[in-house]
């Protein structure tokens, strides 16, 4: 058997289309399209110039506006003068790392959660562990960690009916595996999380019906661990001498029924998941 591989390109595209129309009803109506502001540090690596370079493209394709704020900040409170000077700015993704000057903490502390793009500040990320059902995320205009939405859109867009199947999430960090296990229990799974005190991978892995992994550790899960038929999420970018590799053994295609590419998987969707919720936050400011 030989697993589907999940089209992240297709999946953004389908997002995208569905965002293009709420942005021009948006411009329609205020007399200008939604504008997000990327914050980036003076002296970006290279994965974060990429990243930047596919959040600006994406913005064009659905007819949103961005602009770069980048600087030598002298502190948070240099930077939130800056974010709040920019007039009609509806959004704000923070490319990290960014300077040493600014303490990450204090910053989500203090940046107004309506401009938070990427559901992290406390309050956003307070609100989102309230729900209890995917829908509520809808329903109450929240916003959430975008890879964390990327991996739950993924998975919904296998069409495997998920309730009640067991889900491993493999990492715990606050922007990936932790709102990626909330968001799969909202999804009626039974999320088990794992990090790196867990002793037991192979089994808690060749348990599950879905497995996520997001640990940054290239191809520590192997094929064998993987449950025939399973869907596997692979959050992992790890360089491979200059090639990119996940997470999971590739091997694993040949278990899984579903499994997510290197390249073209999850970072087309957490890109389109960002424009989601800056078009959602653009929409909720009216
Ligand atoms: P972090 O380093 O913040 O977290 C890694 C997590 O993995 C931690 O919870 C850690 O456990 C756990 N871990 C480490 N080693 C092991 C192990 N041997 N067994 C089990 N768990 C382990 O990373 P991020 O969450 O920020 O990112 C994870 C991966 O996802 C990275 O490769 C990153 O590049 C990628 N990424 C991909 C994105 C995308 O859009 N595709 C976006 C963001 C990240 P502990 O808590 O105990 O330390």
């Amino acid at each position: 058997m030989s697993a589907v591989i999940l089209d992240g390109k297709a999946l953004a595209i389908k997002i995208r289309e569905s965002l293009g129309p709420r942005a021009a009803a948006l411009k329609a109506k205020r007399g200008r399209p939604p504008l997000l502001a990327i914050v980036t540090s003076e002296r970006p690596d290279k994965a974060a110039v990429r990243y930047r370079q596919s959040q600006k493209k994406a913005c064009e394709e659905i007819g949103m506006h961005w602009n770069t704020l980048s600087a030598d900040w002298r502190g948070s409170d240099d930077l939130l003068r800056a974010i709040s000077g920019m007039r009609d700015c509806d959004a704000v993704i923070l490319d990290l790392p960014l300077n040493k000057s600014i303490a990450i903490e204090e910053l989500l502390a203090k940046l107004p959660p309506e401009l938070d793009a990427e559901g992290v500040t406390p309050f956003n990320y307070g609100r989102l562990f309230e729900i209890k059902a995917y829908e509520e995320l809808q329903k109450r205009r929240l916003v959430a960690p975008c890879t964390a939405l990327a991996i739950a859109e993924l998975l919904r867009s296998t069409g495997v009916p998920l309730a009640g199947k067991r889900a491993v999430v493999l990492g715990r960090s606050s922007i990936v595996g932790k709102p990626a296990a909330h968001l799969l229990s909202c999804l009626d799974m039974t999320v088990t999380l794992c990090h790196s005190k867990s002793s037991d991978l192979p089994e808690v892995v060749s348990s599950a019906d879905v497995v996520v992994a997001a640990m940054g550790k290239p191809r520590m899960v192997k094929a064998a661990w993987i449950k025939a038929g399973a869907v596997v999420i692979d959050a992992g970018v790890n360089d491979d001498g200059g090639k990119v590799c996940g997470d999971v053994e590739p091997e694993a295609a040949s278990r899984a029924g579903w499994v997510t590419p290197p390249v073209g998987g999850l970072g087309p969707v957490t890109t389109a998941m960002l424009l989601s919720n800056s078009v959602m936050l653009a929409e909720r400011r009216g």
